[in-house]
């Protein structure tokens, strides 16, 4: 990772970049980011944060790679079909780029675990598609300050924001609590377009590089939606709540306490 000649070239044109550099892309290759789920957004985020050097990037499923993912998770091929995602994506990011460390995780990530798995990371990326797990992940973030860029995919509309404790909104300053179980429903009883996860995923990813390099305006207090039918991008901006039950004044919620509902990737 020092700057052979090999590497020169590989991050060529990351590096011919005055906002990246050889210092930019040092600090892209020492950078540890941890994703949550390795299905329809994590497939397209782990995938560029690969390309790009992303010195550690760890998964974590408990899902096995079924025919039905295939449209959309494209990190996974035949191949994996019935093998953990998390050992799936591995195998095809280590091809990619055998400099980084890919790490694997086949757990569910639940309130007992989570804290412990992200302590080490810079950044988190949210890739999973439940209500209960999305404020799980805002609530660990927030206590342990850790940056999160959050994504979200059903039908033909994705959401993404970034929350960076101490200097913006959260989650739960957007939505205090998660919709009642069977208001929202899932991309299994709903669908998703295929390509759609590629859309934000991408710019998960580029919200990540951003955060590492410490260029440009990051998603910070706006919610980013788009609509694929229309080709529309649209920010709304989430206003921090003084109020807010983990990041406001006086918090409320001290400890994580039960996200019910399973886990499972998009
Ligand atoms: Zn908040």
């Amino acid at each position: 990772m020092d700057f052979s000649e090999e590497w020169l070239q590989r991050y060529s044109r990351h590096i011919i970049l005055p906002e990246v550099g050889g210092k930019g892309q040092k600090k892209i290759s020492s950078a540890k980011v941890f994703i949550i789920g390795a299905g329809g957004l994590g497939c397209p985020v782990g995938y560029y944060l690969t390309a790009a050097g992303v010195g550690t990037i760890a998964f974590i499923d408990n899902d096995n790679v079924e025919l039905s993912n295939l449209q959309r998770q494209i990190a996974h091929n035949v191949k994996t079909l019935g093998i953990n995602k998390a050992e799936s994506v591995k195998k095809t990011f280590e091809l990619l780029n055998p400099d980084i460390n890919v790490i694997a995780i086949k757990e569910r990530i639940n309130s007992g675990n989570i804290l412990n798995l992200i302590k080490d990371y810079d950044i988190v990326v949210d890739g999973s598609d439940n209500f209960p797990t999305r404020y799980l992940i805002n609530d660990a973030c927030v206590m342990l300050k850790k940056p999160l860029v959050s994504g979200a995919i059903l039908r033909f509309e994705g959401q993404v924001t970034t929350i960076v404790p101490g200097e913006g909104p959260c989650y739960r300053c957007l939505f205090e609590e998660p919709p009642p179980p069977g208001l929202v429903p899932s991309c299994q009883e709903a669908g998703v377009l295929g390509v759609l996860p590629g859309v934000i995923g991408g710019l998960q990813a580029t919200e990540v590089l951003k955060l590492i390099l410490g260029k440009g305006n990051p998603l910070k207090g706006l919610l980013l939606i788009y609509n694929a039918l229309e080709t529309n991008f649209r920010k709304v901006k989430i206003p921090k709540n003084p109020d807010c039950p983990i990041c406001g004044k006086n918090p409320t919620i001290t400890e994580l306490g039960e996200y019910t509902d399973e886990y499972c990737g998009i």
